[in-house]
């Protein structure tokens, strides 16, 4: 006997999906080539999985950064708030953080995963793990259910694929769905890293490995076009450069590196004018006016940053403060509000928090969130070409696409 939904992937998408497909009655298998369910959703947000965030629409909105409008019915069918509720029902106490950002309260993803998997078993849900899908079966254009990896074939009416993207494929995201939508006429959209840390030309910002900047605002420009400004905290790595600003930063830059390189434009002191940081070094100058350049900077800059900025601003470190020319502070001014980083490109695909691209949205009903080219086949998550920055975004979109994807295959 058949079921009436295979669910491919036991992610959050996934999950959620088969949940409310059966929610509303349907016979639903659950299919995870995992031994375990939620592989990735358990290191989310460092192990303490930031599930959603509790802005309003608006600002959901300004966070995706590929095919918002896409994702209108999926938020509004279940928003954050619905994410909120269900939480509460199923036992996880949730809070929120600075930027909105929503956490369970026991900080554990494992407290999460633990409450879906029972809302799945509450609405008897069959799960089967360590259990791999080759392909989609279909007869003429409607889907019939999946072939195993161990050429077993599982017969359902609707398919409903959660396959995830092609980041940190060591959880189970291998791009299995590309391949197998693919196979059934779906156009991807080339996947590639969001999220993801710059590589960078620069052997001083090498050298700073493991410092970390904050509140500094970093402007993306290529070919003299400036692609975007973000806010917040750097941190220099053995290759480049990572930290919050440089993740939102190149999610927007995905389709300019073949322009590259990249100029990163660092603003140390984003909040104050060039005048005003021009008068706080004359206080500063006048307080250390016997020292040496190199040791009247440290109520400005972290210590390792000193050395960095005073060679970019071509000045000699040893040079006393009181024989300090203006030309020269204005130069060590500029330099503050202006360090110049060159990205050559990114991490791989491996190492990005989120895949951008995937299955073509144009080829799928946003309402319904079922294939337009396959009738029964349906696509929820990261596997469609759908992404956002980091705050919760992006699982509350795998959870809002698991939802709708589950109870539009219920209702159709
Ligand atoms: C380190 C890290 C931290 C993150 N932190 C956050 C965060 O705090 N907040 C946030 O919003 N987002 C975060 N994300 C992003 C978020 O985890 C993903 O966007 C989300 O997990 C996508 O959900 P999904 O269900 O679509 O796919 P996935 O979670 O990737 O799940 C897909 C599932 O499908 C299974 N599968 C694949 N192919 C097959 C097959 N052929 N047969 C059977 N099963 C298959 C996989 O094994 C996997 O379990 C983070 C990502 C990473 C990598």
């Amino acid at each position: 006997m058949g079921y009436d939904l295979i669910v491919v992937g036991g992610g959050p998408a996934g999950m959620l999906g088969a949940a409310a497909a059966a929610e509303k009655g349907l016979k639903v298998v659950l299919l995870e080539k995992n031994e375990k369910l939620g592989k990735k959703l358990y290191i989310t947000g460092k192990g303490r999985c930031n599930v959603t965030n509790n802005g309003d629409m608006d600002d959901f909105l300004r966070n995706i950064t590929t095919n918002k409008k896409f994702l209108y019915s999926s938020l509004y069918s279940f928003s954050n708030q619905s994410l909120i509720e269900l939480l509460h029902s199923l036992g996880v106490k949730t809070k929120v953080e600075r930027g909105s950002r929503v956490f369970p309260v026991s900080d554990k993803s494992s407290d999460v995963i633990k409450a879906l998997s029972r809302h799945l078993h509450e609405n008897h849900v069959e799960v089967r793990l360590n259990t791999e899908v080759k392909r989609v079966t279909q007869e003429g254009s409607c889907t019939t259910g999946v072939m195993l990896r161990n050429g077993s074939l599982v017969k359902g009416q609707k398919v409903l694929l959660a396959t995830g993207g092609l980041s940190y494929h060591q959880t189970g995201s291998t791009g299995d769905g590309y391949r197998m939508a693919g196979q059934l006429g779906h156009s991807v959209i080339e996947p590639k890293p969001a999220l993801v840390p710059l590589v960078c030309r620069e052997k001083w910002a090498k050298d700073l490995q493991g410092l970390t900047l904050k509140n500094v605002s970093v402007s993306a420009v290529v070919n003299n076009r400036a692609v975007t400004e973000q806010f917040g905290e750097l941190l220099f790595t053995h290759f480049g450069v990572s930290g919050p600003v440089i993740l939102s930063i190149s999610s927007y830059l995905k389709n300019y590196w073949s322009q590259a390189p990249v100029k990163l434009w660092v603003d140390l002191k984003p909040a104050l004018s060039i005048e005003q940081l021009d008068m706080r070094l004359q206080r500063d100058f006048q307080t250390y006016q016997s020292k040496h350049l190199k040791n009247a900077l440290d109520d400005l800059l972290p210590q390792r940053m000193i050395p960095v900025i005073i060679g970019l601003s071509g000045l000699d470190e040893h040079k006393q403060i009181n024989q300090i020319t203006r030309l020269e502070r204005d130069k060590l001014a500029h330099t503050f509000k202006n360090i110049t980083i060159t990205a050559t490109g990114t991490r791989p695909l491996a190492e990005a928090i989120v895949t951008s691209g995937g299955i073509n949205t144009k080829e799928i009903n946003s309402s319904t969130l079922e294939s337009k080219l396959i009738k029964g086949l349906y696509f929820a998550g990261e596997v469609i070409d759908v992404d956002a920055l980091t705050g919760g975004y992006n699982l509350q979109i795998a959870f809002s696409t698991g939802y709708l994807s589950g109870s539009s295959a219920a209702q159709n």
